[in-house]
């Protein structure tokens, strides 16, 4: 994350080259509390190259995270950005979004944080089509709290609380997001750095309920528990196993303890969105008088403040 030099020989000039992910990061809070072999930092590279390639109006784009290691990533953004509660990054995001609808909100948060405490604000807000984008970072573990079980283990994975093996059964967060109603379903690992920044590009840019799932390792929890080596290692098995298929039936996109890893772009569809689906509801039933929320700058400058309307002399 620092300035790069560049240069051949002592003789040669050397040119320093900004890394363009810098000028998007709280530097001041660097170093992260990430340890070596993370893999959340390359998930922050690609999407803060994916930012940039959207071209997306950035004093518009507000960045909410809930607790975790992955929850950090909120306070390392130099965006509008809010690290909330444990498993409420999506209510907060969904009030931030509703309140300003103009908003682009992103959630960046972790497989324990969406899905376990948060899980009942994920599938809601992909059924009413909330028009946020969910990035989960899924390492298949709570990282911050010591390696517990999480609603992503695979059966037999050793954990804090599984000496001998997990034995539940795990999300498989693709078929939970499309059944649940996402309009943008994709899935890559850590290692496919290009086709992540094009997913969180893809996201950014799809009205309605977008989630990203990252295949990310853990290696001081989940790796070191597991006996599985150090980051480069989760980078090897994610280059050995991942299975490249757009377009898969969600269902077959489970993961098992090592198995193959099926990545690439699930789900791309339409759906209205709450606000789409109350103005039609409200304007069927009301009538010729109902403004569509948001209002526009006329309607706000022609209607009257309901205080106005309503209060008088009172
Ligand atoms: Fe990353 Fe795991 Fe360390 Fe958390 S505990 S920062 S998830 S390697």
């Amino acid at each position: 994350m620092s300035t790069i030099a560049f240069g051949s020989g002592p003789e040669e000039s050397l040119e320093e080259v900004e890394n363009p992910v810098n000028k998007l990061l709280r530097k001041e809070r660097m170093p992260s509390i990430w340890c070596p072999g993370c893999g959340v930092g390359t998930t922050v590279n690609c999407f803060v190259r994916a930012l940039e390639e959207s071209h997306l109006d950035l004093d518009n784009v507000a960045v909410v995270s809930g607790i975790g290691c992955t929850g950090r990533v909120a306070g390392y953004i130099r965006l509008d950005s809010f690290h909330t509660t444990h498993g409420r990054p999506i209510p907060f995001a969904t009030g931030l979004k509703l309140g300003n609808p103009d908003l682009k909100v992103v959630v960046y948060t972790g497989d324990g944080d969406l899905m376990a405490i948060g899980g009942n604000h994920f599938i809601h807000a992909a059924r009413r089509n909330i028009d946020i984008t969910v990035i989960c970072v899924n390492n298949l573990t709570y990282g911050m709290t010591g390696g517990q079980v999480g609603p992503t283990t695979p059966r037999s994975a050793i954990a804090a609380t599984a000496p001998y093996g997990a034995y539940e059964e795990p999300f498989n967060l693709p078929a939970v997001a499309e059944s649940a109603g996402a309009v943008y379903v994709a899935r890559w690992t850590v290692y496919h750095v290009r086709q992540l920044a094009t997913a969180f590009k893809e996201a950014l840019a799809k009205r309605g309920f977008s989630f990203v799932e990252v295949i990310a390792p853990c290696p001081t929890l989940y790796q070191r528990r597991n006996r599985l080596g150090d980051g480069l290692d989760a980078l090897k098995y994610y280059k050995a196993k991942s299975i490249v298929k757009n377009g898969a039936d969600t269902r077959t996109a489970e993961i098992s303890f090592q198995s193959d890893i099926v990545v690439g772009k699930f789900v791309d569809r339409e759906r209205p969105t709450v606000l789409d689906s109350m103005n039609k509801r409200l304007a069927e039933s009301i009538g010729a008088g109902y403004v569509p929320y948001p209002l526009s700058e006329d309607d706000t400058m022609e209607r009257p403040r309901m205080e106005e309307e309503d209060c008088g002399d009172h």
